[in-house]
């Protein structure tokens, strides 16, 4: 056992009882816990501000001055203490609602006090509502620093473990620890990436005495983090590459069969690119383990069935794994059209499939006469068993973790299958490198000719009138529309209640218009029923949750409306946004909202109307929200960053790979005596992540 996993009760002023407080709430139980819990923020003590420097974009400010005068203004509830306050330059007004009493008898005109908190304006007059105050000594005027703030919970406060509780801890842990800090990175590369090294970054992080240093700490540990985990997928790679050998399908004749006799359309020059990268990984005799991302409408289907083609060439079977049942269904029925033109067999396996349907499935499949199986997580069970799986494709759209698209490349046991991520959100690079940092990445970054981009309006509901009087007309036209509602109240009582009341003023708006509706409360047949209904033009509106995200293809709904389209994230957005424009016709995406809209929400709709580009809307998203917020992302556990954050440290991210490309390139065994920090660190972290090492 190392120092650093010593238990936190043993430090002082911690103890059995806070210990496990602390363990609950915070999730920290040893040093190495407490010591890696990074402040979030700073306070910044390093100087004082004069009063007329001060504008509301600062969070906190630093001021010393005195109160001219105590004043009690207003009655009841809006009752307030304001302290005039000033520095001989300016004045601002120091504002208490609580702990009106005690605040009278401790604080008095005419002292000197240094006053930190937050600015506010109100017309041309700035205050500061409950700052912290303190009467000017020699400590408070002594040298500057930044106060680190760490999350803490309200149990933990009112135990008395605050922020200054922990900094306090970790103050000692840090001095404890100082002949036990090993340096995680080879030492080359510190001097080569100018970084400092793991024992002053840890001080500096925790205690900086200057924003310089606290720069340096965090440019340090962003890299070293960012740096592991790039190493270990890198690694994991090259085993892969060396370990699974790959079948090496060099047989054509069914993919030129196809070329000449069946394709409907002129393939995209982006699809004839990415086909030829994946038939490159696919005769090369080597696994493949590559990601085929494209936006929504880019034509990734008709890719994944080409490259069926090569599979089953090669005397294999081929298999796509879809994250729910609708889109299953529909890539079943899609690849169909083409299977049966070649005359291959092709089947769909779900989780409603009976059993008694399941048996000339598995059948047919473990004696290799089904070439082509379609399906959802089902494809993993046990009974699924394939005669040789020669392709994998997974459509995962975020959904699928590393560890579950693996189990699907075990179900061969001699010989790894080929295996092909399609996803329809693009991912911002940084984000790729880090989910997928293990595969290669091929990209359709074009849509088939003669598609007009669809037009993206944005609607007040108070508009509601004009946006109905459009949906009429567009129906007179012979097109069909969604009505799209949010999940609001995570309560799926009064979502579907939202739902409801929607398609009753829907309902009564267009009074002699067939409607659909859609919900994931419905039973599988009701929900097909519908949709069935919707795509053969019966129904003209389909009023639904996000559950058609991924499911219907309807190339006659040329509109979409979303309610309350501030509520999305701006992937989610953008995916609804796909589900029109698949036609000929001129579409069209109505984000309709609350006339009052937050900042965050005004950019999200402002990027949805601008622009069509899936990257470009996954780069912002990724910036208005972060990694972990992304769509379905959580699970992946690659993203529980202590410090780096995927979103802003794009450049120390591209850095850290290309430094552990380079270094695996050359040592690929990390056996250099140079390496050995590295080794150390891997090895040790093998223990702990459970994640990797499963899968490596
Ligand atoms: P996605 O990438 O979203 O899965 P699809 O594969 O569903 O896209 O393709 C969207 C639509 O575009 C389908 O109707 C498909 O038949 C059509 N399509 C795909 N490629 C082309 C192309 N090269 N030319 C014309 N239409 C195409
Ligand atoms: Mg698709």
């Amino acid at each position: 056992m190392s120092f650093f996993d010593t238990s936190i009760e043993f430090l002082k002023g911690v103890g059995p009882q806070r210990a496990a407080l602390i363990q609950k709430e915070l999730n920290i139980f040893t040093y190495g816990d407490l010591i890696q819990r990074y402040p979030f923020r700073y306070e910044d003590r390093t100087r004082f501000y004069s009063i007329s420097e001060v504008n509301d974009e600062m969070p906190f400010v630093q001021i010393k001055g005195r109160i001219t005068k105590m004043e009690l203004i207003g009655e009841g509830f809006k009752k307030r203490l304001v302290g005039h306050f000033t520095d001989g330059q300016g004045t601002l007004e120091l504002v208490w609602f609580q702990g009106i009493n005690w605040t009278l008898e401790k604080i008095k005109p005419g002292i000197d006090y240094v006053v930190f908190g937050k600015p506010n304006r109100f017309g041309s007059k700035y205050s500061i509502a409950h700052p912290e105050i303190e009467p000017v000594t020699q400590k408070n005027q002594g040298p500057a620093f930044l106060q680190p703030v760490y999350s803490i919970t309200e149990k933990l406060r009112a135990r008395h473990v605050d922020s200054k509780f922990l900094s306090k801890l970790i103050k000692d842990v840090l001095q404890l620890a100082q002949p036990h800090i090993r340096e995680t990175l080879p030492v080359t590369l510190l001097t080569k990436q100018r970084l400092i090294s793991k024992k002053e970054a840890l001080l500096h992080i925790h205690f900086p005495q200057s924003h310089e240093s606290l720069a340096a700490a965090q440019q340090r540990l962003k890299f070293e983090e960012l740096f592991y985990i790039q190493l270990r997928l890198l690694k994991l790679k090259l085993v892969r590459q060396e370990k699974f050998k790959g079948i090496s399908f060099t047989d054509v004749t069914l993919l030129t069969d196809f070329y000449n006799n069946h394709l409907p359309f002129a393939l995209t020059d982006a699809q004839k690119r990415v086909i030829k990268e994946i038939y490159a990984d696919m005769k090369s005799g080597r696994q493949m383990n590559r990601l085929l991302q494209g936006d929504v409408g880019s034509g990734k289907t008709i890719v994944g069935f080409i490259c069926m083609l090569v599979a089953i060439g090669g005397g294999t079977q081929a298999a796509l794994m879809a994250p729910t049942e609708i889109l299953a269904q529909q890539h079943y029925a899609n690849l169909k059209k083409y299977a049966d033109k070649m005359n291959f067999p092709i089947a769909l396996l779900t989780g409603s499939v009976k059993k008694k349907d399941r048996r000339p499935i598995h059948e047919s499949l473990e004696n290799g006469s089904l070439k082509i199986l379609i399906g959802t997580h089902a494809l993993l069970e046990e009974g699924v068993r394939f005669h040789k799986l020669g392709l994998s494709i997974i459509d995962e759209q975020h959904r699928f973790g590393v560890a579950q698209r693996s189990k699907l490349w075990q179900k061969n046991t001699d010989i790894y299958p080929h295996v092909l991520v399609m996803t329809a959100t693009p991912i911002p690079r940084t984000l790729a490198m880090t989910l997928y940092g293990d595969l290669e990445i091929s990209s359709i970054d074009e849509l088939p000719k003669g598609r007009k981009p669809i037009k993206t309006i944005h609607r007040f509901d108070s508009h509601r009138l004009q946006v109905n009087g459009f949906l009429k007309e567009q129906i007179h036209t012979g097109r069909q529309v969604y009505v799209v509602y949010p999940l609001i109240d995570e309560s799926e009582k009064l979502d579907l209640k939202h739902l409801m009341d929607g398609y009753e003023s829907i309902s009564r708006a267009f009074p002699d218009i067939a409607i659909s509706i859609l919900h994931g409360k419905m039973k599988p047949d009701a929900k097909d029923y519908e949709m069935k209904r919707f795509a053969k033009g019966e129904t003209k509106i389909m009023v639904a949750t996000t559950v058609i995200e991924v499911g219907v293809d309807v190339p006659n709904a040329s509109v979409m409306v979303i309610e309350n389209a501030e509520r999305f994230g701006l992937s989610q957005l953008h995916q609804l946004r796909g589900r029109v424009g698949r036609g000929a016709d001129q579409s069209y995406c109505i984000l309709m909202t609350d006339y009052k809209l937050g900042a965050d929400s005004k950019l999200r709709i402002e990027t949805m109307v601008r622009t069509n580009n899936g990257f470009e809307i996954a780069e912002t998203d990724l910036k208005l929200r972060g990694p972990g917020d992304l769509m379905g992302t959580q699970q992946s556990g690659a993203l529980d960053l202590l410090i780096a954050d995927l979103g802003k440290d794009g450049p120390i991210l591209e850095q850290a790979r290309a430094e552990a490309r380079e270094i695996l390139d050359n040592d690929p065994e990390l056996s250099n005596p140079a390496h050995q920090n590295i080794k150390k660190q891997i090895e040790l972290s093998r223990k702990t992540v459970v994640n990797w090492s499963r899968i490596s």
